[in-house]
This record gives structure tokens, sequence and C-alpha cells, in this order.
């Protein structure tokens, strides 16, 4: 099918395009289209106004701190996954941009994008969730900044107001002592996760969040307990993660078993128990 007729709009600076999405009525922010142009050529949307960021030249830059990488907004995952901009989780956001869908989707979609779309089994949401990133965030009203784990409040819903638009992702640097490990599992390649796990392992701490398993990427506390300190009760994972993420059966096996893929991944061994494996 074809998208319902839309008025195209491409701004060449921040200001115009926060200028029109505040004006104009029933209007959407394009980014890469990756998300959006499939529901708009299904109809499951029909804004009057379509405003591309992609021209935006500032949009496009990044900056590097001591404390982090400022992403602007239409920032590719193909630019993360080759190197094209700093990685200061260590290779963790390469290695989740090169899992994304297909290169050419990869090529297009863009890092504020996939936060706005809010899909709990896409890879940034999760990864950003767990980096503990945060967007800066710009209306006509003015300037905000808001953490990514309170950006994300359901499936396809975010904290975000209908002219607001997303302008840059800040990504802290993961610290020194800590180890990262990400499993995504999925049919094949290129689809969406069914699950999607993420590890920092440091000192005296294990945390995991799980992504494809609730309406936004969840941290799992239970499990964490299970994992600290001592011998890892191997048998009491599945129970542990079952109790997060509310689910059972093959589903709860599921994401268990990439929680301890991605456990084994960051600490670089085979983790074995004494009790029943999962
Ligand atoms: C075949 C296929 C496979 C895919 N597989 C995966 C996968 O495995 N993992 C994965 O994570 N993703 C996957 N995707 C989705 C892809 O990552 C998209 O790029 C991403 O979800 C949306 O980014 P976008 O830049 O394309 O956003 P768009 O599609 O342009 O926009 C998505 C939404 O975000 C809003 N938006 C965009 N930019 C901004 C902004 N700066 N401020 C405010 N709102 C904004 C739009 O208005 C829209 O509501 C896949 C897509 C396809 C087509």
């Amino acid at each position: 099918m074809k998208p319902a007729e839309f008025a195209y709009h491409r701004p060449d600076s921040v200001e115009e395009a926060v200028g029109l999405l505040g004006e104009l009525d029933e209007a959407k922010v394009l980014g890469g289209g990756q998300s959006l142009l499939p529901i708009l050529n299904m109809r499951l949307a029909a804004p009057a106004h379509l405003i591309d960021i992609t021209g935006i030249r500032a949009l496009r830059r990044f900056d590097e701190e001591e404390s982090g990488v400022r992403y602007g907004a239409v920032t590719t995952h193909m630019m993360i996954e080759d190197g094209l901009v700093p990685d200061p989780a260590r290779g963790l956001l390469s290695h989740a941009a090169a899992g994304i869908g297909y290169r050419a989707v990869r090529n297009r979609g863009t890092i504020a994008g996939s936060l706005a779309h809010s899909d709990s089994s896409a890879e940034w949401p999760a990864v950003l969730s767990a980096l503990g990133a945060a967007v800066q965030v710009r209306s006509n009203r003015g300037n905000r900044r808001i953490p990514v784990r309170e950006l994300l409040l359901g499936f396809f819903t975010t904290a975000l107001a209908e002219d607001e638009l997303i302008t840059a992702v800040e990504v802290p640097r993961l610290r020194a002592d800590t180890r990262w490990g990400m499993i995504k599992l999925a049919r094949k390649p290129g689809e969406f996760a069914e699950s999607l796990a993420i590890t920092l392992v440091r000192p005296g701490e294990t945390e995991i969040w799980l992504g494809a398993a609730r309406d936004v990427p969840v941290r799992l506390p239970e499990t964490e307990a299970v994992l600290a300190g001592g011998p890892i009760a191997l048998d009491r994972l599945a129970e542990a993660v079952g109790t997060d993420t509310g689910s059972e059966g093959y589903e709860r096996q599921r994401h268990a078993v990439a929680v301890r893929r991605a456990l084994e991944t960051a600490l670089g061994e085979t983790v074995r128990g004494d009790g029943a494996d999962v």
C-alpha cells in the first residue's frame, strides 16, 4: 500500500524543525523512516505533515568528553557499527548496532528514531537503558533532558510531547572495571529480538537488563540477587527470570538462556552450576 497524502518539510536547522513541530497540526518527525514509513504505508497512521530532520547538519555531529559521548539525533546505526563515531561503552554500542535488522536498515535508521519509536524488542531501548543514557529534547517551550529509563513508558509510548524533538542522545562512559555481555535471540538474522539480555559485571555487582520481555526494557533484581556472590545457582536462574519478567514455560526458558549467555560473554567463561542447567 501507499501512504495517505502528507506535506513534506525538510528544515535546515533545529530551530526551524522545532518551529514547524510546534506550529503544524498532526505533524510527525521523520528520522531514518525505517519504522515510520512502513506504518504510513500500512495506513496505521496518517499524519498531515512529515518533518524530515535528516538534512540538519547539527543533528549529525557528536561530542566526546571524559564523561561520555553525545550523539546527534540522526546518527545512524551504521555510523555506530562502523566506528565512525566513538563508542564510550568499549564495543557494546557497535556490537548492538551491528545486530539491528539488515545493513540497508542500519544505513538509514537513527539512534533517536529508535528511542522515540519505543519498541521493547529493539536494541537501543534496552542497551541505552542499561547504560543509563539520556536524551536531550527541544520544543518551542524550551529544552529538557530525559533519562532513557524515564523516556520509555510502554509499547510505542514515550514521555515525549507531540511538539518535542530529540536533538541528541548522551551515553555515559562505561566504567573501566565493568565488563559487558549482550545476547540477542532472534528467529533469524535481521529480525527483531525474542530475547535481548545485557549484563554489566563489575566487582561486587552484576546488573542485568532484558528487552523483548515486557512493554519496556526491564532490570532483573531477583535474577541479580541469585547471581550475587558465591557459586551461581543456575537451577534458580530461570525461576528468578520468571519472577522478574512474569514469563513462564518456553518464554521464561528463552529469557534465562539469553541472560546466562550474556553473563558468560561478560565473564569470558562458561558458567556451570550444581543444579539443573538452564
Ligand atoms: C526490516 C526491518 C528490520 C528491523 N529490525 C530491527 C532490529 O532488529 N532491531 C531494531 O532495534 N530495530 C529494527 N528495525 C527498526 C529500525 O532500527 C529503525 O531504524 C528504528 O526503529 C527507527 O529509527 P528511524 O530513524 O528509522 O525512525 P523513523 O522511522 O523515522 O521514526 C520512528 C518514530 O520516531 C519518531 N522520531 C524519529 N526521530 C525523532 C526525533 N529525533 N525526535 C522525536 N521523534 C522522532 C518518528 O516521528 C516516529 O514516530 C527494523 C526495521 C526494518 C524496516
